[in-house]
């Protein structure tokens, strides 16, 4: 890995105050030796340099939720209730094949890169996000769907999970971590939820799942019933009243005790909230999506009260919007006391923290060397006085010059190097094609 020198107007640390005239190092073996003030940080003979001007470095942006393999499935699916919602996607999903979800990931990689993404968070059933994660170069954990309501598939479904998690083991390195996702509620049984959670305890895999996200979610775990409870029993799955919320329901199975990413708890209370605290789990917080999905919203504030990990993910772009933490950040900010570094932090520090993902997320020596630069050429960023401001509040997806991992370029000059990029973009678009017409 070549060592690269950036410098620009601004570093914006995200860990400490911005730096006037800053500059990052990143040694050969990926990780950062120097970042400050740039007379500070040397610069050895021999090493790439860039210089961005008016612009600001951060650490590269991290991703707490994605479902990279659905990225042909944007904006097919609208106006559905959520249950309604899950099920047509699914049938999508289900129409494309192996390469289609494989050219998605690879795209939602890609996609991300371009919006100054370095890490991802990823939930999925197909193994591509994986595959992308490592053979793009980008950072994350890939949690590996398992499904099965009803009780009596439990050994069935965790069998499936084992050999697919040996399956994308080979792929785990420094960069990719392979973790275990009982997908939801309302797909997971008691039994099959507390076999996952005993596996992964003893294999030690990172463990996400998606909890509280809907109303419908959660009158389907208190009282057994609403669309999810009624799909249930159409297939003559055993449908039971939990009598307490989706959050204490998980804790009961043991899941709070692995300390697990729980994506949205948007309708998590107070009790709930402070079994999280108490736990050390963190919350994947995707704003965008549960507006959209008409879910609601999470109580962002009620939990950096209680000291929660919280970081901001862009869920699926099935939910209509794209990979932009910029946008995820703001609207996690409506109705928080947030300063524009707080922002920024949940989708750096605070997102890697919930992913585990040391190293990630800051631009301190030893960390990863994964970076960012926002160019402030943009009109509504010119002459910001400060740019932490400039870039929470002010940025988005097509200000990101240059992005890369690891000190490795993987966006530059508007093009992914090394990325037969034509090759790429149509693949997703037959992938998008196919998805298209199933939805017909
Ligand atoms: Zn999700």
């Amino acid at each position: 890995m070549p060592a690269l020198r950036v410098g620009a107007r601004w570093l914006v640390p995200v860990s400490a105050p911005p730096v006037e005239g800053g500059a990052v190092l990143v040694g050969e073996d990926g990780r950062v030796v120097a970042a400050g003030r740039s007379a500070e940080v040397p610069s050895p003979a021999g090493v790439a340099t860039l210089d961005f001007g008016d612009a600001a470095i951060l650490p590269g942006l991290v991703n707490a939720h994605a479902h990279l393999e659905l990225t042909a499935l944007r904006g097919l699916v609208r106006d559905l209730r959520f249950p309604a919602w899950v099920a047509a996607l699914r049938r999508l999903k289900d129409a494309l094949g192996g390469e289609d979800v494989r050219a998605a990931a690879r795209w939602g990689v890609l996609e991300g890169f371009a919006a100054g993404i370095t890490a991802t968070g990823d939930t999925g059933s197909s193994g591509a996000a994986a595959a992308a994660l490592a053979a793009l170069g980008a950072r994350g954990v890939a949690y590996q769907e398992v499904f099965g309501p009803d009780p009596a598939q439990a050994a069935e479904s965790l069998r499936g999970l084992e050999e697919a998690v040996a399956a994308l083991l080979p792929l785990a390195s420094e960069r990719v971590r392979i973790g275990v996702s009982p997908h939801a509620p309302y797909t997971v049984s008691e039994p099959l939820l507390r076999e996952v959670v005993a596996r992964a305890r003893e294999r030690g895999w990172p463990v996400a799942m998606h909890v509280a996200e809907s109303p419908e979610e959660d009158q389907f775990v208190r009282h057994g019933a609403g669309p999810f409870a009624e799909s249930r029993r159409a297939r003559g799955i055993p449908v039971e009243a939990r009598g307490c919320s989706p959050v204490a329901w998980v804790r009961r199975a043991g899941l709070l005790d692995v300390r697990p990413l729980l994506i949205h708890c948007v309708t998590a209370d107070g009790d709930d909230a402070v079994a999280i605290a108490r736990s050390a789990a963190a919350v994947a917080h995707c704003p965008w999506s549960n507006a959209v999905l008409r879910n609601g919203r999470a109580d962002l504030a009620l939990f950096r009260r209680l000291g929660v990990i919280v970081g901001a993910g862009t869920d699926s772009v099935a939910a209509g919007g794209g990979l932009d933490l910029f946008r995820e950040i703001r609207l996690a900010a409506l109705g928080c006391r947030m300063t524009p570094r707080e922002m920024l932090r949940l989708a750096t520090a605070d997102a890697a923290a919930a992913l585990g993902l040391a190293g990630a997320g800051v631009l301190t020596p030893g960390a990863w060397g994964d970076l960012c630069v926002v160019g402030f050429g943009a009109s509504a960023l010119a002459a910001a006085a400060d740019p932490e401001e400039a870039v929470a509040l002010g940025a988005g997806p097509a200000d990101v010059a240059f992005t890369a991992v690891a000190g490795r370029a993987v966006w530059q000059d508007g093009r992914w190097p090394g990325v037969d990029a034509a090759a790429e973009r149509a693949a997703l678009t037959a992938a998008a094609a196919r998805a298209r017409a199933a939805a017909a």
